[in-house]
């Protein structure tokens, strides 16, 4: 009841004080059709009980005057102890459902935006928990520290080590600091080699763990490390070894390194055509159906220099089909008392202003807009917008003939007309029947790199088809398809007119966002406009904005880019493996790429058998990078989107996922460069200088060859794996248990008896970055389980749907009976 919690606006508003609480208790609960309340009532048919109130918020209502607020009194609305005069009368708080709401509104009441909703109140529950949690840790005097990984590398330069540590506390408040100390290998004392105190990871408010900004660089090879913590916690652990499994020696005959400069996409498309001519039995052309907008735009002119007297013309047609030669001009009749006029011939506009009795010119930019709007033969050719929205009074100046733009500068070889975006298929066998991989370049224009990249993979595979086995049997045995450029149009606009472009060339902005000052503003992001996990579903990471950086556009798969992806993907089915390759900072990414604020809810995690697969997948594709130069991606750079950059609403990777089970991995070619001088990690940016570049787009089209070798293996995996039951703990009255799989692989367990399933729980990981969660029973127990791997393949067979009984089962016993 927090009208009668000490209200503070009482003072004011003191007769409100006067309803009785039973009273409007009563007016709270009495169904209108009881006709036992007097008042019209707002009865709320969907608030039927305190834990059914979806949607109930608190929002602002104003009233005109106090008259206003007593009518809400008598309809027993939920108001809170606050009023504040406001322009137009009295704000008050209300708590209102959504029907409510709408009730209030029906009646006239000006009902506005809301101050808090019972999400806001799950997340302060929330942050309520973690600080109860960490001051129950501090009042215990010890921290738990579970050791999430503590790994040593070597890296650029010249082998350099480095050494990584993460940790989790259960005392995440902001006075408890972690302390890694180090031995200098095997058989020293700890602390020998180093110490270094870790930072805090938090991300939307919520605790992560701690760790290295950036890998520690060290002199010698550390074999164990000690964790402390100023709560009291103390955690010792071993140091394993991240990447440097050694490969196999590439064969002497084979051939790389293909790409000389940085490409434009019509230099791309045509060395993947030339391709395709060369090698037609290993290859195919797709033409993908929805072509671009094009590398074009209106023309332009903007007139004036202050707001109010500034207005700008856009042709209708795109600039280079004939919008380039309008021209308009502002005309001063040099006559008084001169009217407004606007005369067309051909492409030429003139607009003569009008004159006051001295000869002055009056026309506003408002008036000039007008007129041109309303000129039959001018509104054919432009529209007219004053600036930035501005009423526009103030007076234009006369202006000779000026032609508009479209002001792009790619040269002629760059078509002015809608991009015909092409896959290359790479394999033997194209009929569908090998497992497909996708990898797919440059969705955001300026990563001039990726599409280097995927051309490099491509023209690997066909040249060192004949005389390297290894390529061989990649080309044999699976089905590839590269788009090596999929926002072809921001990518010429990135090269040749603003480098920094990162999205398409499509402008959904309105009138008072589309200036030619505006010109760099425009676009979708093609990464931010897929349906999975989208902003429009309400998750985190992309723009509503038709100007912001990651725009998602005016909805899902608005955008030829993103249809085309999932085109190709639903048209060839066999497709399992896809990469997107984006730059820069060194990563490689897999699914929930997306949460919602309030509480980080991230898409579904993938389960812990599939992260496991993910885990040592990325082990074989990064060696396959770091065996170019030496380049090693960290362990912190390594793993869900969310967990190691940020959320991205409606990305490729997750569509492929979670709409069509494709395993969609990210990279970010371009790792940071560790200086040893300065001690410092220089990023490499969109646009490196070429000798950079060019080891870059080597190094991750290595990279792609891994992933292809993943996907050999995977289409080989015919063993079923290998699981056991173990015992992680056990007292008197429970036992806790874990099950080891000898392969990445998913458990499915029964605890009461049955036959387990693909329904049945599966064995999930303890946390974030964490090993398999032990299970507790707390009596003996008839465990009964099977596990599959990423290829489907069943332990023992077994054959979950049906009625078979070759699961596995094992009895735990508690205390000793
Ligand atoms: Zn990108």
């Amino acid at each position: 009841m927090r009208m009668i919690r000490k209200p503070a606006w009482a003072k004011v508003r003191r007769r409100w004080l006067a309803l009785p609480l039973a009273l409007m208790l009563c007016l709270a609960l009495i169904p209108v059709a009881s006709g036992a309340v007097t008042q019209p009532g707002l009865v709320p048919p969907d608030r039927k009980s305190s834990f059914e109130q979806d949607g109930v918020a608190l929002v602002r209502i104003v009233v005109p005057d106090q008259a206003g607020i007593d009518r809400l009194q008598r309809m027993g609305v939920d108001l809170a102890e606050y009023t504040k005069p406001v322009a137009g009368g009295i704000e008050v708080n209300a708590v209102l459902s959504p029907q409510e709401s709408a009730d209030l509104k029906a009646k006239g009441f000006d009902v506005r935006g809301a101050i808090a909703d019972q999400a806001d109140a799950a997340k302060v529950r929330r942050q309520r928990s973690q600080a109860l949690n960490s001051l129950a840790a501090q009042a215990q005097g010890t921290d738990t520290l579970t050791a999430l990984r503590a790994e040593w590398f070597t890296s650029l330069p010249d082998g350099q080590r480095f050494l990584n540590v993460e940790v989790k506390t259960s005392d995440s408040s902001a006075t408890n600091i972690l302390t890694v100390a180090w031995d200098s290998g095997r058989g020293t004392e700890i602390g020998s080699g180093g110490t270094a105190t870790m930072s805090r990871f938090t991300d939307d408010g919520q605790y992560m763990y701690d760790r290295f900004n950036s890998p520690l660089p060290v002199n010698v090879t550390p074999s164990k490390v000690r964790i402390t913590s100023t709560s009291g916690g103390s955690v010792t652990v071993s140091v394993t070894k991240w990447l440097g499994e050694p490969r196999k020696k590439p064969n002497p005959h084979y051939v790389s390194d293909f790409v000389d400069h940085y490409m434009d996409p019509e230099e791309v498309y045509q060395r993947i055509d030339s391709l395709a001519k060369e090698f037609p039995e290993l290859t195919q052309l797709i033409n993908l159906p929805y072509k671009t907008n094009g590398y074009r735009r209106a023309a332009q002119a903007q007139f004036g220099t202050a707001a109010a007297s500034t207005f700008y013309v856009s042709s209708k047609a795109y600039g280079s089909d004939g919008g380039n030669d309008i021209s308009v001009a502002l005309e001063n009749p040099g006559s008084a008392g001169a009217a407004l006029s606007v005369s067309v011939t051909g492409k030429n506009v003139v607009v003569h202003l009008a004159t006051d009795a001295s000869g002055q010119v009056t026309s506003t930019a408002a008036q000039v807009v007008a007129a041109l709007g309303a000129d039959p033969a001018a509104a054919k050719q432009l529209t007219a917008s004053t600036y930035r929205g501005d009423a526009g009074a103030g007076v234009v100046a006369a202006a000779p003939a000026t032609r508009l733009s479209d002001g792009l500068k790619a040269p002629a070889s760059v078509k002015r007309q809608p991009f015909q975006v092409q896959a290359l298929r790479i394999g033997a066998k194209r009929n569908g029947s090998r497992p497909g991989v996708f990898l797919y370049c440059q969705e955001h224009a300026r990563e001039w790199v990726t599409p280097l990249t995927c051309v490099e993979t491509a023209e690997r595979l066909l040249r060192n088809y004949q005389h390297d086995p290894a390529t061989r049997k990649l080309v044999d045995n699976l089905d590839i398809f590269v788009v090596p450029s999929v926002n072809p149009d921001g990518a010429n606009y990135s090269m040749y007119d603003y480098n920094f472009q990162r999205r398409n060339m499509t402008n959904y902005c309105g009138p008072a966002d589309s200036d030619p000052a505006r010109r760099n503003a425009w676009g979708v992001d093609v990464n931010r406009n897929f349906s999975v996990g989208s902003s429009f579903d309400g998750y985190s990471g992309g723009s509503a904005n038709c100007r912001g950086e990651t725009y998602s556009g005016p909805s899902e798969l608005s955008e030829p880019e993103a249809k085309n992806e999932v085109w190709l993907t639903q048209k060839y089915s066999n497709i399992k493996f896809a990469m997107n390759t984006h730059s820069y900072g060194g990563y490689f990414m897999w699914p929930p790429g997306a949460y919602k604020l309030d509480g980080r809810q991230t898409l579904p995690p993938v389960d812990l058998g599939t992260e496991t697969y993910f885990w040592s997948a990325s082990a074989h594709i990064l060696n396959a990078v770091q065996q170019w130069r030496g380049t090693a991606i960290w362990p912190g750079r390594t793993g869900p989107v969310t967990d190691v950059l940020y959320s991205a609403a409606g990305n490729s990777a997750d569509e492929a996922w979670y709409d069509q089970g494709i395993i969609g991995w990210d990279f970010e070619v371009g790792a940071d460069k560790y200086d040893a001088q300065t001690g410092e990690y220089d990023e490499v940016g969109f646009q490196p200088d070429f000798a950079e570049g060019h080891e870059e787009a080597m190094e991750f089209a290595n990279g792609q060859i891994g992933i292809l070798e993943v996907a050999l293996a995977y289409s080989k995996d015919k063993k079923d794996p290998r699981s056991s039951l173990s015992v992680t703990g056990q007292d008197a009255s429970s036992t806790k248990f874990t099950f080891k799989v000898n392969e990445p692989a998913t458990v499915y367990y029964t605890l009461d008896g049955s036959r387990p399933t693909l329904k049945s729980p599966k064995l999930e990981a303890a946390g974030l970055r964490e090993g398999a969660e032990s299970l507790t029973v707390d009596k003996t127990t008839d465990v009964r389980w099977f596990s599959v791997d990423i290829a489907g393949n069943v332990e023992n067979n077994y054959r979950p749907d049906g009625r078979h009984t070759g699961y596995r089962h094992e009895v735990v016993r508690v205390g000793g009976h």
